[in-house]
């Protein structure tokens, strides 16, 4: 198997510097394991601050689709698809009965005509984010103007569209001008706002007068700060993930307006999650999201780069926003 250490701790940015490609010899299979080999890999900005409670040596975390190539478990035949969270390596020997968490590995459903990728972004982990997260904690009602920010990312670009299903009207916030014409002229958001270029409180008092209902927070910092001071009264905030800080030292985290006074007066409650606490209903949200893509409900789209060893330099893409949806890789065996 290829793999990659996380060989050098991240400082700032990622580098390529900071990953080294080994090559090892698999054993043979025991009673009860099986051999798979990656098809895509996901790059996640989670991976920044999760590698750093890592120490140096260990091999990339991360979720990849595979194949069964070898099988000595009924459960997983040669032959299936699979998702696991094996980590940047070609080859993985897994046994799922030693795992501990439900959703380390499990064979996919079917995608129909759609391609088995899907299972690391609007039908995996991403696409159940954005249906547990922004359904479960900011209950969205027909009418109500919902804000998002990370807009045209894996995660954004569903709970914008999800929004737009359930009557809201949707205000998306990206880096680029390309990707904010994208956001209104194929996915129907109704207002998109350059952070980037524009001020982010007048254009969102000019995009939403009336205040904002629910706030799907992808990347926390000053844009937040600025989006929280113009919610509507009993406003809910999804708190998702917060990539402005992530290749950030705490000494240089940008000193933020004190929003408690608004969070009392206009009795706004806000909740951060993680995916994981919806793993037992896991497979609920992929079903949902697949019936919304077959029926053209929701739209995916991904951004894919060739070849296991552009691994970190898709990861260091993504995190600079390279991304338009989800960013994977195909291994290309
Ligand atoms: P994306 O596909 O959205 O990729 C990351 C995007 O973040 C980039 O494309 C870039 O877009 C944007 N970005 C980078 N730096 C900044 C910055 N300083 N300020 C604002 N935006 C920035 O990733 P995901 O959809 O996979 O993840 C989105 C967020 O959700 C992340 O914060 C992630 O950690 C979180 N998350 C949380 C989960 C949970 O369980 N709570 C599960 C999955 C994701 P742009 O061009 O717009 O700058």
């Amino acid at each position: 198997t290829k793999k990659f250490i996380y060989a050098k701790a991240f400082q700032g940015e990622p580098k390529e510097t900071d990953f080294e490609l080994i090559e090892e010899e698999l054993p043979d299979l025991k009673d009860g394991e099986v051999l798979s080999e990656a098809l895509y890999h996901s790059v996640d900005p989670y991976m920044r601050p999760y590698m750093a409670r890592y120490p140096v040596g260990v091999t990339m975390i991360g979720g990849q689709i595979a194949k069964v190539i070898e099988s000595k478990n009924v459960a997983y035949p040669v032959g299936s698809t699979i998702f696991g969270q094996f980590g940047w390596q070609t080859h993985t020997i897994f046994n799922p009965s030693e795992h501990t968490d439900p959703i380390q590995s499990y064979v996919l459903p079917s995608f129909g005509k759609h391609p088995s990728s899907l299972g690391l972004g609007v039908l995996g982990m991403p696409g159940n984010t954005a249906y547990f997260g922004f359904l479960g904690i900011c209950q969205p009602k027909a009418g109500e103007v919902v804000a998002v920010t990370g807009a045209a990312g894996a995660v954004g670009i569903l709970v914008g569209q999800i929004a737009k299903l359930k009557g809201c009207k949707v205000i998306g916030f990206a880096g680029s001008d390309e990707k904010c014409a994208w956001l209104k002229n194929e996915l129907g958001f109704d207002h998109v706002i350059n952070y980037k270029t524009e001020n982010v409180s007048k254009a969102l008092r000019t995009a939403a007068p009336e205040g904002v209902d629910c706030y799907f927070d992808n990347v926390g910092g000053q844009i937040s700060s600025q989006i929280i001071q113009q919610m509507k009264d009993y406003g809910r905030i999804a708190v998702c993930g917060s990539i402005s800080s992530y290749n950030l030292d705490v000494k240089d985290m940008p000193q933020v307006p004190i929003l408690q006074p608004i969070f009392v007066f206009k009795q706004l409650k806000m909740e951060g999650f993680l995916v994981w606490r919806y793993a037992d209903r896991w497979m609920e949200g992929i079903k949902q999201m697949s019936q919304w893509v077959d029926s053209g409900k929701i739209k995916y789209h991904e951004t894919t780069t060739d070849g296991f060893e552009n691994l970190p330099k898709a990861l260091i893409d993504m995190l600079r926003g390279g991304n338009t949806g989800k960013a994977i890789v195909r291994s290309s065996l």
